[in-house]
This record gives C-alpha cells, structure tokens and sequence, in this order.
C-alpha cells in the first residue's frame, strides 16, 4: 500500500519512505513517506483554508457530513479491521469491537456538538440585571492530533471527532506502527465529504515533533507520559494548548462481597486483551484477604486456558512495538528477584513476538512491575486487609487514569474515594465506551479530556457576550459614578452577600 493524496507531499522529489511491518510475520504492510517540518507546516496550511469553510458551516451541516463519513467507515468495517489487523497484528474481532466503539464516538459527537456549543442565554446575575448575557464555544482551528498504535481507530477518534464536531480542521499524525489505519481513516473521509478537513502527515517522533511546532491552535496527544512531557515542551515555545492522554497502571480493587468469578472474568480481560497493550488496562489487582485466596484460584484456573500465538482464532495477538517486549521482561524478572512469585506465565512467558498470561503475587510495591506502565499482559495480585489499605495503594501512583472497584456494599463509597479520571464499578473499563462520559486522567496520566460534553469542549473556546439591554439604574462602570451609587451598591452588597449564617457576633 502506498500512500494517496490526502497526505501532505506533493513535493517532486520522491520523498523518504518507512515501512509499517505486521507484528506477526515481519511482512511489509505499507510504504508511507517520512513528512518533513515543511511539508507538516503546508498540510497545516491547508487546513487552515479547510477550517475556513467547516468552521462557517452550522452544526448540522457538520453533522450531516460527519454522519455520512460514519456511514462509509460502517459499511467497509472489515477492510478497516483487516488493515488494523495487519498492521497491530490484533486479533480480528478485537480490532472490529474497537472500530464499533470509535464510531459510536463519532456519532455521539456529531449528534450532540449542538446541544453543548451553541450560543445560548445566561444569567447575567442582579448587578448586571439590563444586560443579556451569551455564552457559546467556537472552533479553535485547526487542531493537531498526535496518535499511538494500541487502539490506531479507538484511541484519535476520540479527539477527531471531538475536534471535528466542534467545528475544527485537524491534522493527524498517526503512531509510525498504524501508518496505514490512519491514511484509510482520511481517506474515507475524504470521499464522503468531498475536503480533506481531516488531513494525515506520517512519520516517526519528529515529523509528530514538526506538528507542535507547525502553529496549530491546538494538539491533542495521546502516547506513553515520556512523550507527553517532550510534546508539552514543544507546544509551550508558540503557547500552543495541549491535550495529554498519557500512560495508566490502572488498578482494581475487590471487596469481600464481590461477585468474585465477574472480578476473576473482568480482571484476566483487562490485563490481557489486546495484549495488555492498553492505556487504562489492568496492570495492578488488591483483594481483601478474606477473599484472597478464593479470587485468585478463579483467576489462575482462567488464565491458564489463555494463551497469545500465531492461530487464526487466538485470544491475544503479539505485541505490536518489539522494544516493548523487553520492558516486559525486566518488569517479570525485577519482581521475581524481588521476592515475587508467578502462578501463572513468569521468567520465560516473554517469546520473541508473544508475551503469555502472567499472573504475579507477593511482588513489593516498590517494584517495576507495581510502579511503572509494564503494557503487556500482566497483573500484579497483592492481598490488602481493608478496602482502606486498597485505595491507598491503588492512589500511590503517579498515573491515575482509570480503576475498577468489584464490590456490592460499598462500591460507591470507594469509587469516590479514588483518585483518577474513570472508574468502572463490577466492569471494566466500561467508561471509555460510553460517549457522554468524559475520558482522560490525572498526574503523570495527563490532563485534557476527550469524549462527552468535555471532550467537545476541550477543541473550542468560550467566547462571552453581554449586551447592554436597558441604561442601568445606578451607572457603575463609569467615572461619573456617583458617592450615592457608591453607598447604593454597599446596601445591595449587605442584602445580598452580608448575611452569612456562621459569622462570629461581635
Ligand atoms: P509514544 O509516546 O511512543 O508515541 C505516540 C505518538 O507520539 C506516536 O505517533 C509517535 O510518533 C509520536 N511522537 C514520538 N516522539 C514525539 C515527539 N518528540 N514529539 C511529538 N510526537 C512524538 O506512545 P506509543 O508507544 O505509540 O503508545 C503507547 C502509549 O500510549 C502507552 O503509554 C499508553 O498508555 C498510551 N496511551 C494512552 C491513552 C490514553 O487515552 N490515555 C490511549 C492509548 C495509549
């Protein structure tokens, strides 16, 4: 597969190349060029023009494109699920779940920018009582978005859309392993509205680098913390706003009254799907002890039936980017050495493209495998005395992206009691597939949001308007104010603000 013309060069001489190679067998997937500073500020460029037009259409305009860009993903969902397959090396059904979700994302976007941006009326408050005041969030621009390669449709959807429906032209550069999911992606849209409003550069770091630096209103980031802060860096030479969608090690958390066997199902596929090469997988498990024992029998029995390999009908793909593979085994062997038992997988679980099911218990808190995005499919399990001792385990982390609580009593109580961007309560990571509901974290995991009425937001600005509808009866806001205003607007204050139940009596 070669590259179309809804990327960025057009240049005469042929451009530098890199291949996006498929995980399982080596193969060349595609051949994509490697977009230079220049040619990143050109697509910028363009897109400005783009932002002119879609930035002037009403919402549902937009929509209506939107929904017909939707309807030609929907309809060719297995060549974009084969392309994902190819280039993560996921298994089929996973990267089709994994499209259904992004679109259901866009469609909530598209339907719903209206409702959340629109000018509307508000209060204008009884200081400014003859003044109309109006509120609405408008386009930014043209917005950049940097992507990885775990969810290469799930993941930017969740800011293109976003950015789209709220009015924006965006530029995407996707993850140098999803190249062509990515290209597809503008492609479609491309086709079904007839402008290239969604536009692609590829590369590797430095073409995302020459992204931040290309004077868009706004980038949204989505890859691992490190990357993050380097993008933060870049962004803040021009004041350039930024969206981070970092790394998690998300945790969670059973009570003594859990339906265990949901918590034994949901923990496996949380640590293990897409082998466990997702932000807000599940990297940590604490049980209350009088149940300890009882979960991990369940879990153990599972995850020993679960195995990653080369099959057509496989559960757990490779994983994708190789250097990770070694990440993964210095996280297995430091807990090991550390006094860590595996019950299942362990020292040799790490092959040279697949990582096994590993289970880990009695592993310090201070480990890697604890403290750091381990991103394969492991989990840590470790025995608490009290859902007290559990939260403040799960919150001495430096990420806080998502965490589950498996309980019946008190899920409630410590959901809330986590600090975090998501918690899924008996389900796991159900937040991220529901579109009202805001996406992103806290610390080290990042800050912005996508998905929901914030996610919308997050791509516009607020513009304010008061109007003068009538003179007021006492003239503040002028040098002409009189001694009488002065005395007038002490007495409103006391009415107004004066009263405080709890003020001390002198
Ligand atoms: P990564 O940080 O290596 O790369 C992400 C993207 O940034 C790629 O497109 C890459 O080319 C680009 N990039 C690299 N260097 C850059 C630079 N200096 N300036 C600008 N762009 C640069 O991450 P990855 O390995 O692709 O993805 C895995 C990471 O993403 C994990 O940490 C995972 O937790 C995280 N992630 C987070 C979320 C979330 O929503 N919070 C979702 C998915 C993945």
């Amino acid at each position: 597969m070669t590259t179309t013309a809804v990327t960025a060069t057009e240049a005469s001489s042929p451009p530098v190349t890199f291949e996006s190679l498929s995980p399982i067998s080596g193969d060349v997937v595609g051949t994509h060029p490697v977009h230079t500073a220049d040619d990143v500020a050109s697509a910028v460029e363009r897109a400005r023009v783009e932002a002119e037009w879609w930035g002037a259409l009403t919402f549902d305009e937009r929509a209506k494109h939107l929904r017909t860009w939707k309807a030609v993903m929907t309809r060719r969902i297995n060549q974009l699920a084969e392309l994902m397959h190819a280039e993560t090396g996921k298994p089929r059904g996973d990267a089709l779940l994994e499209i259904a979700l992004g679109i259901d994302h866009l469609a909530w976007a598209s339907g719903n920018a209206g409702k959340h941006l629109k000018r509307r009326r508000v209060a204008s408050g009884l200081l400014m009582a003859n003044q109309a005041a109006h509120l609405e969030y408008r386009p930014l621009g043209v917005v950049g978005v940097i992507g990885p390669w775990n969810y290469p449709v799930f993941t930017p959807l969740g800011s293109i859309s976003y950015a789209l429906a709220a009015g924006n032209a965006v530029v995407f550069k996707p993850s140098e392993y999803t190249p062509g999911v990515g290209e597809w992606m503008a492609r479609m849209f491309l086709e079904a509205v007839g402008r290239p409003v969604l536009s692609v550069v590829t590369g590797y770091g430095e073409t995302g680098a020459a992204l931040c630096r290309a004077g868009v209103d706004k980038l949204a980031f989505t890859g691992s913390t490190a990357t993050g802060k380097r993008v933060m860096a870049a962004c803040a030479e021009s004041l350039t706003p930024v969206v981070i969608e970092a790394g998690g090690k998300d945790a969670v958390i059973i009570d003594d009254d859990a339906d265990l066997a949901a918590a034994a199902d949901a923990t496996l596929w949380g640590a293990c799907a897409n082998a466990g090469q997702t932000c807000a997988g599940v990297e940590r498990v604490y049980v209350h002890e009088r149940v300890y024992d009882d979960f991990l029998a369940q879990l153990t029995a599972k995850a020993r039936d679960l195995r990653a390999e080369d099959s057509e009908d496989t559960k757990i793909g490779p994983i994708t980017m190789p250097a990770q593979l070694d990440v993964i085994r210095t996280h297995i062997d430091d807990a090991l050495a550390r006094g860590g038992r595996a019950v299942v997988g362990g020292a040799d679980a790490v092959g040279e493209r697949y990582v096994q099911p590993t289970v880990l218990v009695d592993v310090p808190e201070d480990s890697l495998a604890v403290t750091e995005e381990t991103f394969g499919p492991t989990v840590t399990v470790t025995k608490v005395a009290s859902m007290a001792e559990a939260i403040e385990r799960t919150n001495a982390s430096r990420y806080a992206l998502g965490s589950t609580v498996f309980a019946k009593k008190n899920a409630q109580e410590i959901a809330a009691q986590l600090r975090c961007g998501m918690t899924a309560i008996n389900g796991v990571i159900t937040f991220a597939a529901i579109p009202s509901l805001p996406f992103g974290g806290v610390g080290e995991s990042g800050f912005g949001r996508i998905h929901g009425a914030d996610g919308l937001r997050e791509f516009t600005y607020a513009k304010a308007t008061a109007r003068q509808r009538f003179k007021p009866m006492m003239a503040l806001t002028t040098f002409d104010r009189t001694e009488k205003a002065d005395q007038q607007l002490v007495k409103i204050m006391s009415l107004l603000h004066g009263r405080g139940s709890t003020l001390p009596k002198r």
